[in-house]
């Protein structure tokens, strides 16, 4: 085992790296393990992400944070943290085939997983671009096109208005064969915005030119410019719950405003937090935790001596 670091920063998007940044611009001793699974990656191209007016692909953004990250030399270890116990002195994180690594803070900045609509014959559908995910990322880019989110219940009906208040007069909810349990007020508002929802299964696709131009339920084709699916994420918090930290209904977790969960010295960034999942927040969310651990480490050495 190596030395105790100030902070091991698990997680290497875009809140891992800023994360990692600070802290290494706080001059603390700072090391960051990353699978190397980003949600980031699948950003086609980024258009709400200041000072990138032309946009910015996701695999670029994190391109450009490594090579940021690098100058500082903070230590990367690919590979995925299997273990993250707690003991009097902080932190041990296991990682698959290393050593294990001894830190006195940790920020898990590990993210969150997509869940993929069961489209028939067409896994991945997400993370292959054909249908998208963030109408706050992107709807301005589908202003005035005929748009399909795939979604049920209140989340469904949620992000179907969000588009139809913002975007889109030409909304479908495809609820994929679930029956849409509403209270009134909800359909009201369905209603008024003119959102028709369809229930039926979807049967079939027909995918033309890298985008599903149309769905097929029951005899009837439905077509479409664009869809969205509104079905959540899974946060990738089972390193933080087997410390028990505590998590928000939604399985997210929750922090105080110093971006530090339930158990001391354990902080979180990015999508794995409650709240918008973006980039610039996620960056915020790192900003801020990593100056919470900066200050918090200088009051602990000025108590020692
Ligand atoms: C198609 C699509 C388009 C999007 N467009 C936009 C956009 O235009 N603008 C915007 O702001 N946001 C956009 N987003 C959302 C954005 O991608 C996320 O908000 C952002 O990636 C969150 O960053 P993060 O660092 O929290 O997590 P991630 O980017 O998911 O990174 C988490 C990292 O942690 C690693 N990890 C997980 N578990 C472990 C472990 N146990 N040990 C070590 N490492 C681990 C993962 O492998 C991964 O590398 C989009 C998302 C999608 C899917």
């Amino acid at each position: 085992m190596q030395d105790t670091l100030d902070a091991l920063v698990i997680g290497g998007g875009p809140a891992g790296m800023t994360a990692a940044l600070y802290l290494a611009r706080f001059r603390r001793r700072v090391a960051l393990a990353d699978a190397g699974e980003p949600r980031a990656a699948w950003i086609p191209a980024s258009h709400n992400i200041p000072f990138f007016a032309e946009g910015i692909p996701g695999p670029e953004i994190l391109a450009r944070q490594r090579e940021h990250l690098a100058r500082y030399g903070v230590p990367v270890i690919a590979a995925r943290i299997a273990r993250l116990e707690r003991d009097a002195e902080g932190f041990v994180a296991t990682p698959e085939q290393h050593v294990p690594i001894r830190a006195r803070n940790v920020v898990l900045a590990t993210g969150a997983v997509d869940v993929e609509p069961a489209l028939p014959d067409l896994p991945d559908a997400v993370r292959r671009g054909l249908v998208r995910y963030c109408p706050i990322c992107d709807g301005f880019e589908s202003r005035d096109r005929r748009i399909a989110v795939i979604g049920h219940g209140a989340r469904g009906a949620g992000e179907a208005l969000f588009i139809a208040r913002s975007y889109s007069e030409d909304v479908t909810l495809l609820t994929l064969g679930q029956p849409m349990e509403l209270d009134g007020a909800l359909r009201a508002r369905l209603d008024r915005h003119r959102v028709r929802i369809e229930e039926r299964p979807v049967i079939g696709l027909d995918v033309q030119g890298g985008r599903i131009a149309a769905v097929r339920v029951d005899e009837a084709e439905l077509r479409f410019e664009i869809l969205y699916s509104a079905l959540g994420l899974r946060y990738r918090t089972s390193l933080a719950e087997a410390l028990g930290a505590v998590q928000e209904p939604n399985g997210s977790l929750r922090v105080d405003a110093g971006m530090m969960t339930s158990v001391p010295g354990l902080y979180a960034a990015g999508d794995i937090v409650a709240g918008l999942d973006q980039i610039v927040v996620g960056m915020g969310h790192a900003a801020i935790a990593a100056t919470r651990i900066h200050n918090a480490c200088a009051a602990d050495r000025e108590q020692e001596g």
